[in-house]
């Protein structure tokens, strides 16, 4: 079964026994503090049973098999150029990357991981079926109500970092998880059990915004990874400057990680986009001026397929805003003054507030 899963393209696999994760009640006390924010459907009783118990989100499960792809650290949009490397030692706004360069998570810089996962986990299926034909199989990618990276130590393929993420000692962090689980009663892995995080607290001092609340326990509500990708309204005030110019999601506290520091870059990335596909400008200003010309089916269209499409296109200005506000260029200030007209209230209410730091910068008032 292992061999039949590479098969399918995946850079690890794992079986768990279907049995409630480890951090069941870490993840219920996570809850109890609203650290989730928007994400009501975390919180919602039918899915907490389902990720307490991965019987009640596939009947008669006995097996979980976590699977992970590489996507390395120097992702790409696809082709075989190099993206220049982000990475901040910094709290803050990223200096380093030019003034009005948008940073986007590494795993973001191609075709949606969902899609990836989907399709190969489905090739996994029949696989499964064509040697066990009353197999009963159900995929997930952390959409889903499973709490994956528990399942994925308890499966061995790493250990969870105090920020959060699952690490493996030669892969590094830079790796997505899907599951398949199944009724098939399989032998289970052995699980990670070494933490080797140590006395090492990186990331937790890195995070500009202080959402690492302690160790291994984050609230979503302040990671900028939640603000730019999954809160559908206005970005907190006190966070927009920490923000900086990371537009979609943010990979500091893995930067930041020793365990990264080595980390392979897969040759062929498993997120690649399609040769021919538009890339986003590595420009700011050129991206705002994009999205503002497109409506939003023209924005589904250019977007689709891709994880920049989550947002939707009034999400995108809005973190697009807020790293304009941030760079204290001036040539950011035309475009802002454009977003003030949108018909988005949310871009509108973001470029407001950017025009108001350049301002202040400014006159010092
Ligand atoms: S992703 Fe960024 S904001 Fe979120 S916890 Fe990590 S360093 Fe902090
Ligand atoms: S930066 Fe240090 S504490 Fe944080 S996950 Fe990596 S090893 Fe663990």
């Amino acid at each position: 079964m292992r061999t039949a899963a590479l098969q399918c393209g995946f850079d690890q696999v794992g079986f768990a026994p279907a049995e409630a994760p480890l951090h069941a009640q870490e993840y219920r006390e996570w809850l109890s503090q609203d650290f989730h924010g928007e994400m009501s459907y975390m919180g919602r009783p039918d899915a907490v049973a389902r990720r307490v118990d991965p019987r009640e989100a596939l009947s008669g499960c006995r097996t979980i098999i976590v699977t992970s792809l590489v996507y390395g650290p120097q992702a790409s949009w696809g082709g075989a150029a190099a993206i220049p490397e982000e990475h901040a030692d910094s709290r803050g706004s990223d200096e380093r990357s030019g003034r009005r360069l948008p940073v986007i998570a590494r795993y973001a810089k191609g075709r949606d991981y969902h899609d990836v996962f989907e399709t190969r986990l489905d090739q996994l299926a029949s696989a499964i079926r064509a040697l066990a034909p009353n197999a009963i199989t159900k995929r997930y990618v952390d959409y889903g109500p499973v709490l994956e990276r528990d399942h994925a130590q308890r499966a061995g393929l790493g250990w969870i970092g105090k920020n959060t993420m699952l690490i493996e000692p030669t892969l590094g962090s830079y790796f997505m998880l899907g599951e398949l689980l199944t009724d098939l009663d399989l032998p289970p892995d052995e699980p990670f059990v070494a933490d080797r995080c140590g006395t090492c607290d990186r990331c937790m001092v890195a995070c500009p915004t202080d959402a690492i609340v302690a160790e291994r326990s984050l609230d979503a509500r302040r990671c900028i990874s939640y603000l730019t990708i999954e809160l559908k309204g206005s970005i907190p005030v006190d966070l927009r400057a920490a923000i900086g110019n990371r537009i979609f999601g943010c990979d500091i506290c893995q930067e930041v990680c020793p365990w990264n520091a080595d980390s392979p870059v897969p040759e062929h990335g498993p997120f690649g986009l399609a040769p021919g596909r538009p890339v986003p400008p590595d420009d700011m200003v050129q991206w705002s001026t994009e999205l503002l010309a497109l409506d939003e089916q023209r924005f589904r269209a250019r977007y689709e397929g891709t994880a920049l499409s989550r947002p939707g296109r009034a999400g995108l200005l809005r973190n697009l805003a807020v790293g304009l506000g941030n760079t204290g260029d001036e040539t950011a200030l035309p475009v802002l003054r454009r977003m003030i007209e949108d018909e988005s209230e949310l871009v509108r209410e973001h470029a407001q507030w950017a025009l108001e730091r350049h301002r202040t910068e400014n006159t010092g008032s």
